[in-house]
């Protein structure tokens, strides 16, 4: 009976990493980083509307950060993103004594999904 004393068991997790490649920069090696051409480098582009009336929004093309990875520079291992779904094996405790879903026992960056 494994329900009175707590179990463990060992399951496969994809938890999001840095790109090893890239080292979670995104950016092939070698590569550099550029100015934002949308926004110039200002990570906001700004709108005039009607008469003047001026609206600041996130620059769509780099996010806000004012940089871009320069087409043909990303990190081919995770496409420029910086992060890769890693594989590994972790052991969960159990605790013994009433029903646990696994889920909530696993670390939500782990990236589990399933069942026993
Ligand atoms: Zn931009
Ligand atoms: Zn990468």
């Amino acid at each position: 009976m494994e329900a009175a004393k707590g179990t463990s068991r060992t399951i496969k997790v994809n938890p999001v990493v840095d790109c090893s490649t890239c080292t979670g920069t995104g950016l092939r090696s070698g590569s550099q980083r550029s100015k934002c051409p949308t926004c110039n480098g200002s990570g906001t582009r700004t709108f005039v509307i009607d008469s003047g009336f001026q609206m600041a929004s996130t620059c769509p093309t780099c996010q806000g950060v004012g940089t871009v990875i320069p087409r043909g520079h990303h990190c081919r291992e995770c496409d420029g993103i910086g992060k890769v779904r890693g594989r590994k094996s972790v052991k969960v405790d159990i605790p013994a004594g009433k029903f646990h879903s696994l889920e909530r026992l696993v670390p939500a960056s782990y990236g589990y999904r399933g069942c026993l």
